[in-house]
C-alpha cells in the first residue's frame, strides 16, 4: 500500500460522547496536538473474551483515528496483576501470583496482536507500582478522605461531595458509613471502598505505613494513569461495566488526592451480547478469540465486526454477523487487489478517465468526518464502500488509469490506517530486490528507460523506494504509514 498522508487536521476538534455529564463535546486536547489517553487494561486472571476484545478494538480505533488526524497520542494501558480475582486464581492453581498472571499477560498480547491492535506506549503492571499507590493513599489520608480499620484503609465517600458524578448514583439514597472490601460490587452497594487491604494468610503482600497488605483495584489505575499521563489528562476509557464502581472510585481517589480535575473526557464501550443474550459459561455462549477462530479462522473479519458497530451501541455477535463481516473485508481486499493491478499495469491517462483525485478527496473527507463524529464507523464505512463501488465500476469500464489507481490506493490506505483490516505488504527478500535493481540498471544501460521505470514502479508498489546515488542504486523500505 502506497504511503499517503491526508492533510493534517491536527489540533482540530473531535466530537466525543463524554460519560461525565452524558453529553456530546467538541474536544481539543489540553496540550495542542497531543492526546493523553488511559485505557483500562485486562485483569490477567483468565483469557479475555470477545466482549473485552470489543473494548480493546474500540480503543485501538480511537487511537488510530487521532493519529490519522495528525495528532500525537500517548496511550497507557495497565495490566491488573494483583486484585481479588488474580489472588484467588493463583491460590486455586497453587502457584505464585507472578507465575499465575504471566501466562494470561502473554495470552492477552497474543490476542490483541491477532486483531491488529496497535501497541500502546506503555503497559504498566500494578505490582510494579505499589509505592505510587501507597503515595496516593497517603495524600488522601492527609486530606482527610480515609479511615483505617483492622489494617485496611478505606475511602470515606461522604468526604467527596461530587461522588457519583460519573455514574449518576444518588448519594442521598445510599447507606453511608458501611464498607465494602471487595474490588467489585454493584451500584446498590454504594459504600466506602478499600484503598489498602490488610494481608490475609498466604496472600502476596507489600509493606506499608498501615502494615502488610495490598492495594485495592481502583487505586491501581489512579496511580498508574497519573504517573505516566500527569494528574490531569484528556481521555479515559473502558467498558460500561467500569463506570461504577471502578471509574467513579478512580475520580474520587485522584481528585481527592490532588484537589483538582482528573480527566476531561470519559468514553465507555457498550456490551457485546451473543445471539442477543449476555455471554455466560453456563449458557455455552462464552467465547474467547481462540473459540471464534477455531470456527472461522479470519481475525480481520472479527476485527471488522467489532469495529463496525458504533462503540456506544450493544453489539450482537452471531455467526451470521461474522460471516457478513468476512464478506465486507473480502470486498475491501479484492478492491485493493484490483486497484494495485491497475497501478502495476501502467495504463496511461486518457480523456474521460475516472476523476480519481476528486472522488478520493470527497471520500476522505466523508470518512474523516464520520470518524470525527464520536467514531461513527458505520458512516465512515458507508463512505468507503461507496468509493470502492465507483472505483470498481471505473475498472470494469476501463476508465481508471494508473495514476488514478495510485490515488485510489492512497485513499484506501488512508482508511485502513484506522480500520486495519488489509493484509500488510509481504516481506520482500533483499536478494530479490538486488536482482530487480540489477535488471533495472541493465535496462538503463540499454537506454530502455520505460523498462527501468517499470521496475522502479513495481518495487515501489511493494513498498521499496530506490535512490540513485553517484555510488550506485540504494533501496529502503517506504516509511510505515
Ligand atoms: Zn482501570
Amino acid at each position: 500500500m502506497e504511503e499517503d498522508r491526508a492533510p493534517s487536521r491536527a489540533g482540530g476538534l473531535v466530537r466525543l460522547h463524554n460519560t461525565l455529564g452524558r453529553r456530546i463535546v467538541d474536544y481539543a486536547p489540553l496540550e495542542t496536538g497531543h492526546y493523553r489517553l488511559y485505557t483500562c487494561g485486562p485483569t490477567v486472571y483468565n483469557v479475555v473474551h470477545i466482549g473485552n476484545l470489543r473494548t480493546f478494538v474500540f480503543e485501538d480505533v480511537l487511537r488510530r483515528h487521532l493519529l490519522a488526524r495528525g495528532d500525537r497520542v500517548t496511550q497507557v494501558m495497565n495490566l491488573t496483576d494483583v486484585d481479588d480475582k488474580t489472588i484467588r486464581g493463583a491460590q486455586e492453581a497453587g502457584v505464585s501470583l507472578t507465575e499465575f498472571t504471566a501466562k494470561y499477560v502473554d495470552a492477552f498480547f497474543r490476542d490483541i496482536a491477532r486483531l491488529n491492535v496497535d501497541p500502546a506506549e506503555r503497559y504498566p503492571k500494578a505490582t510494579d507500582h505499589v509505592p505510587e499507590m501507597i503515595d496516593i493513599i497517603h495524600r488522601l489520608q492527609e486530606r482527610g478522605h480515609t479511615y483505617e480499620s483492622e489494617g485496611s484503609v478505606y475511602f470515606r465517600i461522604a468526604t467527596f461531595p461530587e461522588y457519583g458524578k460519573l455514574s449518576g448514583i444518588d448519594l442521598k439514597q445510599t447507606r453511608r458509613g458501611e464498607r465494602v472490601a471487595d474490588d467489585e460490587y454493584e451500584k446498590e452497594d454504594v459504600k466506602d471502598f478499600a484503598l489498602w487491604k490488610a494481608a490475609k494468610p498466604g496472600e502476596t503482600s507489600w509493606p506499608s505505613p498501615w502494615g502488610e497488605g495490598r492495594p485495592g483495584w481502583h487505586v491501581e489505575c489512579s496511580a498508574m494513569s497519573m504517573k505516566y499521563l500527569g494528574e490531569h489528562f484528556d481521555i479515559h476509557t473502558g467498558a460500561v461495566d467500569n463506570i461504577f464502581p471502578h471509574h467513579e472510585n478512580e475520580i474520587a481517589q485522584s481528585e481527592g488526592a490532588t484537589g483538582h480535575r482528573f480527566v476531561e473526557v470519559w468514553l465507555h464501550a457498550e456490551h457485546l451480547v451473543v445471539d442477543g443474550e449476555k455471554m455466560s459459561k453456563s449458557k455455552g455462549n462464552f467465547y474467547t478469540l481462540d473459540d471464534v477462530l477455531a470456527r472461522r479462522d479470519d481475525p480481520a473479519a472479527v476485527r471488522y465486526l467489532l469495529l463496525s458497530v458504533p462503540y456506544r451501541k450493544k453489539l450482537n455477535f452471531t455467526w451470521e454477523t461474522l460471516a457478513g463481516a468476512a464478506a465486507a473485508v473480502e470486498r475491501i481486499r479484492s478492491a485493493a487487489v484490483r486497484i494495485s493491478e491497475v497501478v502495476s499495469a501502467g495504463t496511461p491517462a486518457k480523456p474521460g478517465a475516472f476523476p480519481a483525485e476528486q472522488r478520493a478527496a470527497l471520500f476522505r473527507s466523508e470518512f474523516a468526518s464520520g470518524m470525527d463524529d464520536d467514531l461513527n464507523t458505520p458512516e465512515a464505512l458507508a463512505a468507503l464502500f461507496n468509493f470502492l463501488r465507483q472505483v470498481n465500476a471505473a475498472i470494469d469500464e476501463g476508465s481508471l488509469d494508473s495514476d488514478g489507481a495510485r490515488v485510489a490506493e492512497g485513499a484506501l490506505g488512508f482508511a485502513d490506517r484506522v480500520l486495519g483490516v488489509l493484509p500488510k505488504a509481504p516481506e520482500v527478500l533483499p536478494a530479490e530486490i538486488e536482482e530487480r535493481i540489477f535488471a533495472r540498471n541493465d535496462a538503463r544501460r540499454r537506454r530502455d528507460f520505460a523498462e527501468a521505470d517499470r521496475i522502479r514502479d513495481e518495487l515501489s508498489a511493494r513498498g521499496i523506494v530506490l535512490e540513485d546515488t553517484p555510488g550506485g542504486t540504494r533501496w529502503k523500505k517506504a516509511s510505515a504509514v
